[in-house]
């Protein structure tokens, strides 16, 4: 006991600032920033996996934890589409979860934000061609952001939301 107490103290704090993202600029258009612009302090975001390998929510997981803190940027998870402002869908749309992924874009209210998350979402990625895929996210919804990359990177996502509601590393107030 008193050599965990012993190695805890001299171990001292362990992490540090999170990695940077690459420099890529995230495909944020113009009329998707006009959509976000209620949410620039606080954004509820409800996650949708239609099919994904589950490396993409993982992803979207760490971005809660004490490395990324994502609240302090205003960003918060909904339990429940119809509290949520943004939808962030992850993997192909499989033929089992095209009706559930239309049923909660439904019951999301307006106006909102739909973000397709991971090569995946964008057009249907490693899962191309399959049987159980009906296509990308944007032939079944809307999509206002991209977001690319298997998966993408908790930085690359902050960066991507970050520019979506022009609070580039802005902590929220
Ligand atoms: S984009 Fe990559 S990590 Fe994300 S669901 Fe598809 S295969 Fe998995």
């Amino acid at each position: 006991m008193f050599r965990i107490l012993k190695k805890s103290l001299k171990t001292g704090i362990v992490t540090g600032r999170h990695p940077e993202a690459r420099p890529t600029v995230p495909p944020v258009a113009s009329d998707a920033k006009a959509t976000a612009k209620p949410f620039r302090r606080s954004l509820a975001i409800r996650e949708v996996d239609t099919g994904s390998c589950n490396a993409c929510e993982m992803e979207m997981n760490a971005l809660m934890n004490p490395v990324y803190d994502a609240e302090r940027f205003g960003l918060h998870v909904a339990a429940s589409p119809r509290h949520a402002d943004a939808l962030v869908v992850t993997g192909p749309v499989t033929v089992n979860m095209e009706r559930a992924l239309k049923d909660v874009h439904k019951a999301t209210p307006d106006p909102k934000l739909v973000i397709a998350l991971g090569d995946c979402a964008i057009d249907c990625g490693l899962f191309k061609g399959s049987y159980a895929v009906t296509g990308p996210v944007e032939r079944h919804v809307p999509v206002d952001v991209r977001i690319s990359g298997c998966p993408p990177r908790p930085a690359e996502i902050l960066a991507a939301l970050a520019e979506l509601r022009g609070r580039l590393d802005k902590p929220a107030r």
